[in-house]
């Protein structure tokens, strides 16, 4: 049975508290190895003989219900599936949705090295962190074994990020696994025809591989549990990707099989592939654009663990990487940032004190509203443990006390730094007025309740009572 608490972990553990993990006691290591924010191998007192057996225990019953695969190698590897629960709110989505983009062997080499560059190099900041993504399909197109070795080489040669490679013939894939191995590509696929033939590669080769059985999960299985037999348990299952009337179908196979991989199915619980882009083998243009954004989504959502996709166009990828970074937040933790006040611009004697909180979504819009606008200002970011203005406001996280504190542990003061004297809180913590002037001492003006409307309320109130 699987650990789920501190205390049965704790058990396993040598119970010394002698703090060499970095936590203060053994209880605090084995809550933190539960939520994977430590691994087993950091308490290294369990990799001593003595431990051992309670190293392999921990091993076992810490490990996820879904297995992990690990694609590529280096700072730049990705590990799919690991997840233990079917819905976020339980714990959380571990190893988000690897998005994999599409080269094919038929691209003249500038062509290739162009869009090589440009999947490697895309990246959007949004909530403080940068989205990217996350590795290159390179697709056999041409049927010709050498020069599809000859793209490999030349992505290779390009790119660190990890690859996967596409043939279903098994001779082709081995030439280009003579030059790829040592970058641990993904192989897609092995099939119920193949599958032998894929099989003996990787065991050659070491390598995950991807088997595929559109529209046929119990297919999928036992195929699955061929491989096992043959200790290959590095596995990716993809059951089958449609748009429009066979998505219904495709969605259901993938609930069915995550379903039974969590219920504890480990022959089946394997990370699931998508390959959204079949949406351009079945449409066109626009369509074929629209219903690769839909089953990108619809997939990270609902249990894909990587997805092959072929669009690379802003309008594209900039829904499909926003609804993988919500997907993928940890539920259990705000997305906070730090609190403090902060210098937008160049801010002077006479720029505006704004308040906002520290919910990130919050800040990094209230900052960008600011920053683009040219409003140089002195930003107050009031410490809500991660919660907007208005949930913050109802709850007690954000009062006058906590505003007044923000400049103390800030060694900001309002009546020096300014001419003014005063400060604005955001129009949904309007209510906070009177309690925040009593408290403060401090002048204080209600702004908009949307920090879009922040520079037309500069020009008619800030502007106007300076
Ligand atoms: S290093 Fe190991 S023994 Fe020491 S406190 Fe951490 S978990 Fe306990």
């Amino acid at each position: 049975m699987k650990i789920n608490s501190p205390l049965q972990a704790y058990e396993h553990l040598p119970k010394t508290n002698c703090g060499d993990c970095g936590e203060p006691t053994c209880m605090a290591f084995a809550s933190h190895m539960l939520d994977r924010s430590k691994k087993i191998e950091e308490c290294p007192h369990l990799l001593d003989e003595k431990y051992e057996d309670n190293y392999t225990t921990l091993t076992d019953l810490l490990a996820p219900e879904i297995r992990e695969v690990v694609i590529g190698t280096g700072d730049r590897a990705i590990t799919i599936g690991g997840d233990d629960v079917l819905y976020r709110h339980k714990l959380t989505f571990f190893n988000k949705t690897a998005f994999a983009y599409d080269v094919w062997d038929t691209m003249d080499e500038n062509e290739l090295v162009s869009r090589v560059n440009k999947i490697q190099n895309f990246t959007k900041f949004y909530i403080g962190d940068f989205l990217t993504l996350d590795a290159i399909a390179i697709r056999c197109v041409s049927g010709d074994a050498d020069q599809f070795a000859r793209t490999v080489s030349t992505v290779i040669t390009t790119t660190e990020l990890p690859l996967v490679l596409c043939s279903l013939d098994a001779g082709v894939l081995s030439t280009a696994l003579e030059v790829a191995c040592d970058r641990k590509p993904l192989i897609y696929a092995a099939t119920t025809e193949n599958w032998r033939d894929i099989a003996e590669l990787v065991l050659k080769y070491d390598v995950p591989v991807v088997l595929s059985n559109p529209g046929d999960p119990d297919a999928l299985k036992s195929l699955a549990l061929t491989f096992e037999s043959m200790g290959i348990t590095d596995l990716v299952l993809d059951p089958g990707t449609s748009p429009t009337k066979g998505l219904r179908d495709s969605f259901e196979n993938f609930l069915k099989l995550r379903r039974a991989g969590i219920a504890g199915q480990t022959d089946i619980a394997y990370p699931l592939m998508a390959v959204p882009m079949t949406a351009w083998a079945e449409l066109d243009g626009v369509s074929a654009a629209y219903w690769e954004s839909v089953l990108a989504s619809v997939f990270t959502v609902r249990y894909g663990d990587i997805a092959i996709m072929h669009g690379i166009e802003p309008y594209a990828l900039l829904p499909e990487l926003h609804i993988r970074d919500t997907v993928y937040t940890d539920p259990r933790k705000p997305v906070m940032v730090d609190s403090g006040v902060f210098e937008i611009g160049s801010p002077d004697q006479k720029s505006p004190v704004i308040i906002t909180t520290n919910f990130a979504l919050t800040y990094y819009t209230v900052e960008s509203d600011l920053a683009s606008n040219d409003i140089g200002c002195y930003l107050c970011v009031v410490d809500t443990d991660g919660i907007g203005v208005e949930a913050a406001v109802a709850g007690g996280q954000l009062t006058a006390a906590k505003i007044k504190d923000a400049f103390a542990s800030a060694g900001f003061d309002v009546q020096e730094k300014t001419d003014h004297g005063t400060i604005i809180l955001p129009g949904l913590a309007a209510r906070l007025q009177g309690d925040v002037e009593d408290t403060t001492g401090l002048t204080v003006m209600v702004g908009p309740p949307d920090s879009g409307q922040i520079p037309r309320w500069m020009e008619s109130r800030w502007e106007q009572q300076s």
